[in-house]
Order: structure tokens, then C-alpha cells, then sequence
């Protein structure tokens, strides 16, 4: 059955059977991408804007580059100069760039629940790009990507997630997206950086690395979210590398390992894991543009 996308602002409202399109539609997007005009005009004639209340890297320019890679325009709001600082509302802001002819929204905003505020308020779709402690949709989905260009297939696979699980969106879309995808969690943190409902999901929450990691297929590690953390969740950034940190000698042979960026080396993740030849963070990079022409493609022509 093929469903419709509206918005996307989060995972929880994704059938799998959606799921599987998009990744569809990534891999011929994926394609497009290896060919020298990496172009695929499917969106010529829209009009995308991105609203980055948050900084960004990876999530912005690769929202970017998938609007213009399907030929939209894009067109970039920043909050600091604009007139949110006169006492613009969010939403009058967002209508009247609206009111501009635009014709999606991708916005990352601290507040929790702005994206789905949005798009219950504007005529056009929505994507949340990261609602503070949250949901990130697309970055749970180009994870789960990665993982099925690698293996070729994700239902059965068990992926290990450690770090701040108390903190990142990251991985609440991720407990959300594994059920959905057949793909087995292992959660990895300090007991102070797991959120208490958590235990009673069923997965099976580990405060150690070594047996976390041992047997699993992939690993994501996690940052740790230092400017969400208001409260002193860890005696100190030494300690946590010292008992949380993921190092070599914790993976064996074929495991994949996989962080969503940006890295704090020496803190979450051994510098030298940077030449684990299991290492899919930069393909994550290069997918997640693909995923998000997708994401974009299917909800201004889905
Ligand atoms: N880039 C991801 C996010 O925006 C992960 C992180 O910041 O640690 O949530």
C-alpha cells in the first residue's frame, strides 16, 4: 500500500511500508548523485526554505544540496538580524516567508515540538530538522540507511547505541524507527543519561561498553549533547572517557561503526577509531543527502 507524506516531523507517524519508499527513492537519488551532472530536476519551479534557529552542519547544507540537487530554490533564514528580534512571532515569521512563494519548510528549532507546531499552523509541508531533545527524523533515517547499503538489509540487525541518550533526538527517533524496521537496539550510557521511561521498553540498557558493543552488528555512538545539559549528568568529561568512551580494542572484525557528528574525539570516540575500516560516518554524510531528496521529493511530488 503506498502511503502519502504531509510533513515529516517525526518517525512515529512513518509506516515502514513509507519507509522502504524513501529508501527507494534514495537509491535513485543515490544514483543520480554518482553521475557527473549530479542533478535531477524533479523540483524545478519550488521554492525551499530552511530555518536554522540551531546550529548545523551536516543536517543544513545537506537539506541544501538535496533542494538544489533536485533543482528547488533555497532560500536560508537566520534569526539573529531578523525581525524575530523586533517581536516577530515564530508563526507570522514562517507565514510571511511563506507569503514569499515557498513551498516547504525544513526548520531546527531548541523549542520540542516545533516542527509539529508548524505544520498543524501552515498550508505546506514541514520537515523537522531536530526539535531540541526530540525527534531528528531524517538523521534516525540515514542511519538505518547506511546500515542497509552496508549489510543490504536491516530487518534482524542489532545495533548498539551509546552516549547521551538522556539528551539526543538522535536517538529517540531511532527507538522509534528500529520497531518499525525489524532492527534490534542495545542502549549504552552513565545510569544518569538514560531517560527512566526507557527502561521499560524492552530493550536492553547496558552502563557497560565492552558487553554493549560484543556481538553486535553496528554501533552508534552518540556526542555528548554539552550545551543541553543544564544539570551535572557526569562528574566529568575525564571520567566519561574513561568508562563510556569507545575504543578499538571494544569492536571485533566487520562491525560497523557509525556517530551522527559532530565528533568530540577523545570524548565519546578514540581518535583512532578514525581508521577503523568498519567506519561508515562519512558515508552517513553522502547518504543523508540522498535521503533527504527524498524526503523532499516525496513531499512536494509524492
Ligand atoms: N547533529 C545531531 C543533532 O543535531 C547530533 C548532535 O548534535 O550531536 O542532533
Amino acid at each position: 500500500m503506498r502511503h502519502t507524506l504531509s510533513h515529516l516531523v517525526g518517525v512515529r507517524d512513518l509506516p515502514s511500508s513509507m519507509v522502504w519508499q524513501l529508501y527507494e527513492l534514495a537509491d535513485r537519488f543515490y544514483d543520480v548523485l554518482r553521475q557527473p551532472t549530479r542533478k535531477a530536476p524533479a523540483l524545478t519551479g519550488s521554492s525551499v526554505a530552511l530555518l536554522f534557529f540551531e546550529s548545523s552542519t551536516r543536517t543544513k547544507l545537506s537539506f541544501e544540496l538535496a533542494a538544489k540537487r533536485l533543482g528547488a530554490d533555497v532560500v536560508q533564514f537566520s534569526a539573529s538580524g531578523s525581525s524575530l528580534d523586533k517581536g516577530e512571532t515564530l508563526l507570522d515569521t514562517a507565514l510571511n516567508i511563506l507569503a514569499m512563494g515557498v513551498d516547504a519548510l525544513v526548520v531546527r528549532h531548541r523549542g520540542v515540538g516545533t516542527a509539529h507546531f508548524l505544520a498543524r499552523h501552515l498550508p505546506v509541508p514541514v520537515v523537522n530538522a531536530g526539535d531540541g531533545t526530540h525527534e531528528h527524523p531524517t538523521q534516525a533515517l540515514l542511519d538505518t540507511y547506511t546500515l542497509f547499503k552496508h549489510f543490504g538489509y536491516v530487518e534482524g540487525l542489532t545495533l548498539t547505541i551509546i552516549g547521551d541518550l538522556f539528551h539526543s533526538r538522535v536517538a529517540l527517533s531511532h527507538l522509534l524507527l528500529a520497531p518499525k524496521l525489524g532492527i534490534k537496539l542495545r542502549l549504552c550510557a552513565p545510569p544518569t543519561l538514560i531517560p527512566p521511561l526507557w527502561y521499560g521498553l524492552g530493550w536492553p540498557i547496558y552502563t557497560d561498553v565492552a558487553s554493549a558493543v560484543s556481538g553486535a552488528h553496528a554501533v552508534l555512538v552518540l556526542r555528548m549533547q554539552k550545551e543541553r545539559q543544564d544539570w551535572a549528568p557526569i562528574a566529568s568529561w575525564q571520567e566519561y572517557a574513561r568508562f563510556y568512551q569507545l575504543r578499538p580494542a571494544h569492536l571485533r572484525e566487520g562491525q560497523v561503526l557509525m556517530h551522527p557528528g559532530p565528533i568530540n574525539w577523545g570524548v565519546e570516540l578514540d581518535p583512532s577509531l578514525q581508521y577503523w575500516p568498519h567506519t561508515r560516518i562519512l558515508d552517513q554524510v553522502t547518504y543523508g543527502v540522498a535521503i533527504r531528496m527524498a524526503v523532499l521529493y516525496m513531499l512536494l511530488r509524492g
